[in-house]
This record gives C-alpha cells, structure tokens and sequence, in this order.
C-alpha cells in the first residue's frame, strides 16, 4: 500500500476527490515520511494504546497511527474529507472517523468508553488557528492523558517550554508546565506541507505529569492569577491583579500579599515560577472579599 506520507500520492489522492483546501480549517497537509515517523516515534504508539488523532485532513499520519496503536480515533471537522478518509483509510479495521469539531467533543467520555478511562495518546498535526484552546480544553477538562505529541507552530512551542525571565514566557507556559513535561521533537520547515504555511513549525511532546509539580488548592483560581498576571505585559504585577474582575482582592491587599511573600511591589509577572504562582495564588486566595 502506498502512504500519503509521499507526496506523488497525496497529489494524486487530492486530484481524484477534487478536494478543494479550506484556509478557515488550518489545512497545512504533512508531505514527509522523515516526519511522520519522527512524531510516531516520539509518541511511543505500542499495540495496547488507544490514539486520540486530532484533524486528521487526508489520513495521512492516521495510516502510521493505524499501523502502530490498538485502536485510533480521528476527528475532523469538515466534511468534504470523509470521503477520502474512507479511501484512504479503507484496508484499517481499528479506526473510526467522527465528523466533528474538537472542541465540541466530550473527550473524557471518549477515553471512559475506549481505553475504560485510562489515560490516552493524542497525536496531531494542529489546525494552528485553535491550538491554544484544544490544548486547554485537554488538560483543563482533566481528560486521563499519558501524552500529547503534535505540531503547532514553532513560536508556540518555543513558548510552551521555556522557564521565568525569557521573551516566550506566558500563561501557555505555566499552563502546559503544570499539567505537563514539554520537549520539542524537531523543527519543521514550511516545505514539509501541502500547501505550506507561512511559519516554522515543531513537533513537541508533552508528558502529563500523573500529579503537578505544585500543591493547590484552587487550580481555577491560580490559573485566574497567572492569566491576569500576563494581560498587561507592560504592567507590574499588582496592577495586572488589580485590574483582573477575576481576581476579587483588594490593591492594598494585593500590594500587602506580593511584599509578605518577599517580592518589590513592583514586579513583574514574567519573573515569577510556577511554584512562585502557586503561593502567590495560595495566598491571594486567603484575601479574596
Ligand atoms: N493530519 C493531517 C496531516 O498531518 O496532513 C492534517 C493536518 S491539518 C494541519 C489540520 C486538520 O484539522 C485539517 O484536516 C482540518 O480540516 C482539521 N480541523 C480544523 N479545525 C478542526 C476542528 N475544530 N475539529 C476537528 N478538526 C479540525
């Protein structure tokens, strides 16, 4: 059989269907066999796992993940493609399509149902236009997740793995690093796709942590700070808080909480830990009115 991975045959797969691209959709198609098995390899697919594939365009890394894992699910949004998937995917008896938006999936009830709520494998090449919210939305739900292996842009990823004081460091950063071990697979070149995107891209993977590196009370509320914490970049730290509707404290109690934990009262977010948020917010938390 042969794979889409190459792009002869992803041409042709194109041409039979008449597929016209949809840019609302992210379509970016991966052209690349070198590619592909890196993002399988980093995944580590084993015969037991259950694979949550996310957009998967033409089946093109759905072949490789059919080949690898027990059972795939892929969601794709648009419905011009079910007929090729159904061409292409038709020699696999361990996958199913579900013509849906991601975001509108109950993806906790699909891991209950298929791999009986033991956490499972996401690989994607992202739509990039929602890759922060189907993120998010996968960790915040509290989905049972070992790994998440996929291509974002390389902006993106530059920003989920790196630490305080650096230009790329935000709210993506302390989000995925509590939920997560980030580490980025390789860079990708726009010459990879069909059609190509304007950016670089990356494969990064992310291994969800069993428990987070931090004790909390209140994991709404500390993502409530970190969130305000980033809004104003230009601002201190305690005008960030104090201009948030989110965070109930008073200035003064702000100020008064940021100097307690040994901080100027003019610091700045950027600088603050993951584990410095956490007592941040345990403490703000205390004050709320
Ligand atoms: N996996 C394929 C590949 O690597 O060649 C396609 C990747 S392409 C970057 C992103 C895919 O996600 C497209 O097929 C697109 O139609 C699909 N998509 C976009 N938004 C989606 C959504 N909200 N839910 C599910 N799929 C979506």
């Amino acid at each position: 059989m042969a794979y889409l991975g190459n792009p002869a045959y992803t041409m042709a797969v194109l041409e039979k269907h008449g597929f016209h691209f949809q840019k609302k959709y992210g379509q970016n198609f991966l052209i690349d066999t070198h590619i592909l098995e890196k993002i399988i390899d980093a995944a580590e697919i084993t015969k037991d796992d259950f694979v949550l594939e996310i957009g998967p365009g033409i089946g093109t890394m759905t072949q490789y993940l059919c080949e690898a894992a027990r059972e795939v699910v892929a969601v794709e949004i648009d419905t011009n493609l079910l007929p090729v998937l159904d061409d292409t995917l038709k020699e696999y008896d361990n996958v199913t399509v579900l013509n849906e938006d991601i975001l509108k999936v109950d993806i906790a009830s699909l891991a209950g149902e298929k791999n009986s709520g033991k956490p499972i494998k996401v690989v994607a090449n992202l739509p990039y236009y929602i890759t922060t919210p189907i993120i998010m939305g996968l960790f915040e739900s509290h989905v049972p997740l070992a790994s998440i292996t996929i291509m974002v842009q390389k902006e993106v990823a530059d920003r989920m793995q790196v630490g305080p004081g650096t230009k790329d460091y935000g709210a993506l950063s302390l989000a995925v690093q509590y939920f997560a071990k980030p580490e980025v697979v390789c860079v990708v070149p726009p010459t990879c796709f069909v059609p190509q995107p304007k950016v670089a891209s990356s494969v990064i993977r992310l291994t969800c942590h069993e428990k987070p590196p931090v004790e909390i009370t209140d994991e709404g509320f500390l993502f409530r700070v970190i969130r305000a914490s980033f809004n104003q970049r230009r601002k201190t730290l305690a005008n960030g808080l104090n201009n948030a509707p989110t965070i109930p404290v008073a200035k003064e109690d702000i100020i008064a909480t940021i100097e307690e934990l040994g901080y100027p009262a003019s610091v700045r977010g950027e600088t603050l830990s993951l584990e410095e948020f956490a007592r941040l917010s345990e403490a703000l938390k205390k004050k709320v009115h």
